[in-house]
């Protein structure tokens, strides 16, 4: 809602952002930049199991997560996001470890699924329990397997995450 605040004319849009119409915005660069980040969030493309599958149901046209921004990249070092889809073994864990260090910073980490949150059905002495025990996670999705809007939430909340950030994305923060 637009409310007038002065009399120079400028109107307050949101907290920290104002306008002189018809076309001068007054805002903090850490908000433009978040918003930019926010909006273009790039998961690398990494699947482990049968998580994976929703993960890609979500990327494809009936939930269209593009409409977000969000855009499935072929390389980590040019996405900023993991999304861990799926068990992860301890045989696997160095390679998803490896991925995620390939990720230029600042960058992300969504747990997709029970098994990448806890482990899962899996308490075997080859299942991971739990990739935060490796990886710094920012959402969790929980799930077996979690529905696509679900994951659409988790990357939802993930842009809100980003949204109030303060100088992250600065090479001085
Ligand atoms: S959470 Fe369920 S669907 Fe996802 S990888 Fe584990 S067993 Fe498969």
């Amino acid at each position: 809602m637009l409310i007038d605040t002065s009399a120079t004319g400028l109107v307050t849009l949101d907290d920290g952002t104002k306008i002189l119409p018809p076309n001068l915005i007054i805002t903090s660069l850490d908000k433009i930049v978040n918003w930019g980040r926010l909006s273009s969030i790039w998961p690398t493309t990494f699947g482990l199991a049968c998580c994976a599958i929703e993960m890609m149901a979500a990327g494809a046209s009936h939930y269209d997560f593009d409409r977000f921004g969000i855009i499935f990249r072929g390389s980590p070092r040019q996405a900023d996001c993991l999304i861990v889809a799926g068990t992860v073994t301890k045989k696997m864990a160095p390679v998803v470890r490896r991925v995620y260090d390939q990720i230029p910073e600042p960058r992300y980490v969504v747990a997709m699924g029970s098994c990448a949150c806890t482990g899962g059905v899996f308490r075997t002495y080859s299942t991971v329990q739990g990739c935060d025990t490796f990886l710094p996670v920012d959402v969790y999705v929980p799930g077996c397997p979690p529905r696509p809007e679900t994951l659409l939430e988790g990357m939802m909340l993930l842009q809100e995450k980003i949204r109030k950030e303060h100088f992250r994305w600065s090479p001085w923060r």
